[in-house]
């Protein structure tokens, strides 16, 4: 087996501005504009980063749900899509790869539906990929709940009929039915009730030890992803800044953004020497020349107006993208 269960190159996913009677394409949101990085086999990887800086684009399009713009992403030595290569898989390998990634969504209230009851929500991947039917298929859908701290009887009821956490738990039943080997979490806790986040978090946690899984943790909470992740990636306007073990981000931080962002977290260093980012997040659709994130940060330089950092290696594996450090 390969040592990175998902290699991601040079990832892009831009989405089109049309404009004029003839909705022509004027522009382009680049929501994820040329991002690198590989998760090894039983490893969690967080990615952190203000609203709309590609964190979720990225998740998606990794999963192939977004269609990419460019770049590779191959999982588990196969390649799910190189755009460049004009290289797809099959229908039948798409199908199986399918079951290997599967998605916990933010939204437990959205993403499952009303019409169906629980049993049918759960056991519906494990028909659908035919590992299992009929009465062994319900079976192990109320097994799963059980596994996910519900009681069985609850496969008879309708997603209306539960809290925000327990259908979380029901979304997390439904993401492990099929026994993937790749879960990204889409802000999994973010709706909940800050005294339910805990509770998903340990379930979340004893999931991915007891059934081997590799995660992709999204997040904005930089606290939660250092408590959950053993790597993390901090994410800029479409690119990634910095990513490192979670140890070195919060003893070592390079980038001037990952200081931000751990500086905001309430009780964290002095708060006098709190670093305020000035601004809002530059539009992706205009991203800044040079350094993206030069329009922000009290350490630019003239240099970062005009050309873009290398993402570069400082050591251990510590990846940073910032003149700083050149
Ligand atoms: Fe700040 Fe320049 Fe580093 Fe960008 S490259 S983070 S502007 S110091």
């Amino acid at each position: 087996m390969p040592d990175a269960l998902l290699k991601v190159e040079n990832l892009k996913k831009y989405y089109p501005i049309r404009s004029g009677v003839f909705r022509r394409v004027n522009n382009y949101v680049k929501a994820v504009d040329g991002v690198s990085f590989e998760i090894k086999a039983g490893e969690n990887f967080g990615l952190v980063g203000e609203s709309a800086c590609g964190k979720t684009t990225l998740g998606r399009t990794v999963l192939n749900l977004h269609e990419p713009t460019a770049g590779r992403v191959t999982f588990n030595g196969n390649v799910l899509f190189d755009v460049e290569a004009k290289q797809e898989m099959d229908q039948k390998s798409i199908q199986s790869m399918r079951k290997d990634m599967q998605i916990i969504f933010q939204d437990p209230f959205a993403s499952l539906d009303p019409r169906w009851n629980v049993g049918r929500i759960i056991s519906e991947g494990l028909i659908q990929h035919k590992i299992l039917e009929g009465k062994a298929a319900w079976a192990r859908a109320e097994e799963l709940l059980e596994l996910c701290g519900l009681d069985k009887s609850n496969a008879l009821k309708f997603p209306h009929e539960f809290s925000g956490g327990q259908r979380q738990r029901i979304g997390i039943a439904r993401s492990i039915a099929v026994n993937p080997k790749f879960i990204v979490g889409d802000e999994p806790i973010a709706a909940l009730d800050v005294s339910i986040q805990a509770q998903i978090l340990k379930l979340l946690q004893k999931l991915i030890h007891e059934l081997n899984l590799t995660f992709l943790f999204i997040s904005h909470d930089l606290n939660v992803v250092r408590y959950f992740c053993d790597r993390i990636g901090v994410m800029y306007l479409g690119n990634l800044v910095e990513v490192a073990t979670s140890d070195q981000l919060f003893e070592n931080t390079m980038h001037p953004y990952s200081k931000a962002l751990l500086a905001a977290i309430p009780g964290k260093g002095d708060p006098k020497k709190r670093i305020i980012l000035k601004g809002d997040v530059p539009s992706p659709a205009a991203p800044p020349p040079g350094c993206k994130f030069h329009t922000r940060c009290a350490s630019a330089m003239p240099i970062c107006s005009k050309a873009a950092p290398e993402f570069k290696d400082q050591g251990g594996g510590h990846m940073v993208a910032c003149h700083l450090y050149d």
